[in-house]
């Protein structure tokens, strides 16, 4: 499996527009890799994990390529993950194809609710929604097909008012864990996980070094704890990749500061372009 990552930042993306803390002024200086958009992560050649609204600058600046993607899974509805109105813009007239195709969307019920409003109101000359977005509703613990994968929705610590979800991804040969945006995994979450033996694990690092700043979310103190219990419990191996992303500028991303303490803890440090082959 290879994960390519378009976008590397929390919400207000890396440096934060209107900010002027000093971390802000050195990354917007600096430029290259501590440059980070929103999240967006493509699995191997067709499967695109979240689309935020940063996307349609992806597109642009990070060679991501809409049309070799055939699936969409969202993690949960927050704007840095989902934006619907980029979205709509796969139908016509915004949307030229010589022959019908559409994406196949999978996320909860929100997402789902996401998509219909920004569709239902169109008018005619937009065609038939349903026939350029395939919408499906998931459920945690309800695994499905998507593709050459299997996925397994689980819950993720993170707002209370809808569904969030990390996912499982199996193919014949690897298992990833996608496991961002959450706070420490719930009980439940870790049950499940037991069962795996994971090659990747992707986690949020919202607050890099630091913990407890933000509900919700991780930082690396919350992921050594989720690498350690990995690994005594055999969920991980010496040779599981751990990738941390989401990171929130107050707590100074600097690309080649964040990465030597990453990986004297056994992570490697995302950055929007990175690839990762498990
Ligand atoms: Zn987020
Ligand atoms: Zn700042
Ligand atoms: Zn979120």
């Amino acid at each position: 499996m290879r994960l390519h990552f378009y976008g590397t930042a929390a919400s207000e993306g890396v440096p934060a527009a209107f900010c002027e803390c000093e971390y802000c002024q050195k990354i917007r200086k600096a430029g290259g890799k501590n440059l980070r958009m929103r999240t967006c992560v493509q699995l191997d050649e067709d499967v695109l994990i979240d689309f935020s609204m940063d996307t349609y600058a992806q597109t642009l600046f990070r060679n991501l390529d809409l049309s070799a993607i055939s699936y969409l899974l969202v993690t949960h509805s927050h704007e840095d993950h989902f934006f619907p109105a980029t979205l709509t813009s796969i139908l016509p007239p915004w949307a030229f194809y010589d022959r019908k195709r559409s994406l196949d969307v999978y996320g909860n019920e929100k997402i789902i609710q996401k998509v219909v409003e920004a569709t239902e109101n169109l008018g005619e000359d937009h065609g038939r929604p349903e026939e350029y977005l395939k919408l499906h509703q998931l459920s945690y613990y309800q695994g499905f097909s998507l593709g050459k994968y299997y996925v397994m929705p689980l819950p993720a610590s993170h707002d209370k008012k809808e569904n969030c979800m990390i996912y499982i991804i199996q193919d014949q040969e690897k298992t990833l864990l996608y496991g961002h945006d959450s706070n420490m995994f719930c009980k439940e979450t870790w049950q499940r996980l037991k069962d795996y033996r994971f090659d990747c694990v992707v986690l949020d690092c919202t607050m890099v070094e630091e913990t407890g700043v933000y509900a919700g979310h991780m930082g690396l103190p919350d992921n050594i704890q989720v690498r350690d219990r990995m690994l005594a419990e055999g969920m991980a191996t010496e040779k599981t990749k751990f990738v941390l992303t989401h990171f929130v500028h107050r707590f100074n991303p600097l690309h080649e500061r964040i990465t030597p303490i990453f990986a004297e803890k056994g992570f490697l440090a995302a950055y929007d372009g990175m690839d990762v082959e498990f």
